[in-house]
Formats: structure tokens, sequence, C-alpha cells
């Protein structure tokens, strides 16, 4: 296991051409695992550690958390 890598669990946000955030791509276990729209209650499941990764929409923000 690689311990010595900032890379082990990113979020990369994704804009469109007027500078909208659309989705975002999330790395979990130093993995690509997919990306998300950036719509409440999408969600990914990293199929090796279980965590799952979710958009929650707020009114002008959004969250993305862990479960
Ligand atoms: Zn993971």
């Amino acid at each position: 296991m690689v311990l010595l890598n900032d890379k082990q669990n990113d979020y990369r946000i994704n804009f469109n051409s007027l500078g909208a955030p659309v989705s975002v791509e999330i790395t979990c276990c130093g993995r690509h695992i997919g990306e998300m729209r950036l719509k409440d209650g999408e969600e990914r499941k990293c199929t090796q550690c279980q965590t799952v990764h979710i958009v929650a929409m707020g009114h002008n923000h959004f969250h993305i958390r862990r479960r």
C-alpha cells in the first residue's frame, strides 16, 4: 500500500464554459472511481473501502459528503 500519496482521495470539480460547476470526479483509495453530476443525491461507492461519496445541493452551494 502506498501511503505517501496525496492523491489517495481527491475530488476534481469540472466547470463548463460559463464557469459554472457541472460535475465532480472522485478518486478514492488511489483509484478514479467515477464522475457524479452536481445533482442532489448523486452518489458513487468505492468498492475498495465501501465509502459512499454523495452530492448534497444547497440553494447556492453544494457539499460533497462521505458515508
Ligand atoms: Zn475508497
